[in-house]
């Protein structure tokens, strides 16, 4: 199933998305008025069938405007730098990165996480301030969402973990990402994590057949598969695993491709009014706008 939270009439509400169809099951009552409801459904493993038992409205996509599908993450979202080989160069080449070593390509994935409050939807403006930072920059990626307690994983294992999957853009201070050498605070900023607009349950999805496309202002600058990263999802969960609980409802960005601003000759950062559009199959677009404030 896809699964998401909508504005419907004023109202937020749950959704179940049929993107064939170009329509929704908008949730009325009880579970489709709770204020985090895919998190709920994730916790309490609901099915599609149960969901759907509950009293909805049938209604045009068009008549939608989404919102994030989790948006008040029970913890930091989990987050991946340097996770595709040309990515990893053109960040190293870019002057960019504090935290260089020896090789553009890691031996193990780093990671980092981004603050709670970075949350927004699909269509809200992502915010800035040039008192700030004078260094925004996108970054496209397609994001895992966890399913069930996860502490130990195999490789074999990691997948069964998986709820699904959705569309972010881990937007970056690159300025603060140099100065503060270090990536925690150039990727907290509010509202640089915008998201969705829905997740796709892994039942429905194969990983490695995932592409991913970034446009700014119309122009396409990122173009990739899910199937190119360096370390893989296996990877990722048996790596955080290994050291941290993953609870239901946790977020983790797998890392971005080449392509982002930083890497064009000369750098491109964003301004007031500029676009980002991320697109992947199957988990929808999300496209929005900066605002400068
Ligand atoms: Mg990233």
């Amino acid at each position: 199933m896809k699964i998401g939270r909508v504005s419907y009439q004023g109202r937020e509400r749950l959704a179940l998305i049929d993107e064939a169809k170009n329509k929704a099951f908008v949730i009325e009552g009880g579970l489709g008025t709770e204020a985090d409801p895919v998190l709920a459904v994730i916790q309490r493993g609901l099915k599609e069938a149960d969901i759907l038992a509950l009293t909805n409205d049938v209604v045009d996509l068009d008549r939608l405007r989404f919102l994030a599908p989790i948006p008040r993450p029970l913890r930091n979202i989990f987050a991946v730098g340097k996770n595709y080989i040309d990515h990893s160069a053109e960040f190293d080449k870019s002057g960019f990165n504090a935290t260089s070593g020896k090789s553009a390509i890691p031996e193990y994935p780093q990671f980092f996480s981004k603050a709670t409050t970075t949350v927004i939807g699909p269509t809200d403006d992502v915010l800035f301030s040039p008192l700030v930072t004078k260094a925004i920059d996108y970054e496209g990626e397609i994001a895992v969402v966890i399913g069930r307690e996860c502490r130990r994983a195999s490789r074999e294992s990691a997948l069964d973990f998986v709820f699904g999957y959705m569309a972010v853009n881990d937007v970056t201070a690159r300025d603060l990402q140099k100065n503060h050498a270090q990536w925690f605070l150039g990727k907290s900023l509010d509202t640089f994590c915008p998201m969705g607009p829905w997740i796709a349950t892994a039942d429905e999805i194969t990983p490695e057949t995932l592409r991913l496309e970034t446009w700014v202002n119309g122009e396409l600058r990122q173009r990739a598969q899910l199937k190119d990263l360096i370390f893989d999802i296996r990877r990722l969960i048996v790596d955080l695993s290994a050291c941290l609980t993953l609870l239901p409802g946790d977020i983790i960005a797998t890392g971005t491709p080449v392509g982002v601003g930083l890497g064009q000759t000369p750098p491109k950062f964003l301004n007031d009014g500029d676009r980002v559009r991320v697109s992947v199959n199957g988990l929808g677009s999300l496209e929005n706008r900066f605002r400068q404030i």
